[in-house]
């Protein structure tokens, strides 16, 4: 007779991808619309995202790449965009949930790999800054996290400045 099947055991390591993109609009004068936050920084731009909660396409793709590495329910699954809890909502929340998934299922960030695609304004001002930000939520040091800026050379909307995009991908190292 067959022998029940035992589970396997936990695996040393999990990826994780993540992926985002937001519309860009012009933002109102008067400092007033929903300003462009990425990687947890508000950056200086007359264009802001279209979306429920702040919009920020970098967190919101690094929230999905440890999320897909665990193999746990997508961020828009775990917080709906109808949901009014997170209407303007900080992403960090995301974030911190995901993380807090990871250590419960035994897993820490070995490293992340984040590329931001935006055709302005430029990312290297804040680039460190970013870097910080994202670390802090993780709960590992900077040199784990890499974050790059890239354009789309003009080309499609993200080239035309309407839109943000953003690329992640993570190693959960078990703990
Ligand atoms: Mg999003």
């Amino acid at each position: 007779m067959d022998q029940p099947r035992k589970a396997p055991p936990a695996p040393a390591f999990r990826v994780g991808h993540g992926y985002d993109l937001h519309r860009l609009e012009p933002l109102p004068p008067a400092g007033e619309g929903r300003p462009l936050v990425l990687g947890g920084v508000t950056l200086d731009h007359d264009m802001g995202p279209v979306s429920h909660s702040d919009g920020d396409a970098a967190l919101h793709a690094v929230t999905d790449a440890v999320l897909g590495a665990l193999g746990e329910p997508d961020i828009g699954q775990l917080f709906a965009n109808t949901d009014p809890r997170w209407e303007s909502s900080s992403s960090d929340v995301f974030l911190i949930e995901a993380v807090d998934r990871m250590r419960n299922a035994g897993y820490s960030v070995s490293n992340l790999d984040l590329t931001i695609i935006l055709e302005r304004p430029k990312l290297s001002p804040v680039n460190g800054e970013m870097r910080s930000r994202i670390a802090g939520l993780l709960g590992v040091d900077e040199s784990a996290v890499n974050v790059k800026g890239k354009t789309h050379e003009k080309v499609d909307a993200v080239g035309e400045g309407r839109a943000v995009e953003a690329h992640a991908v993570v190693l959960l190292v078990r703990s």
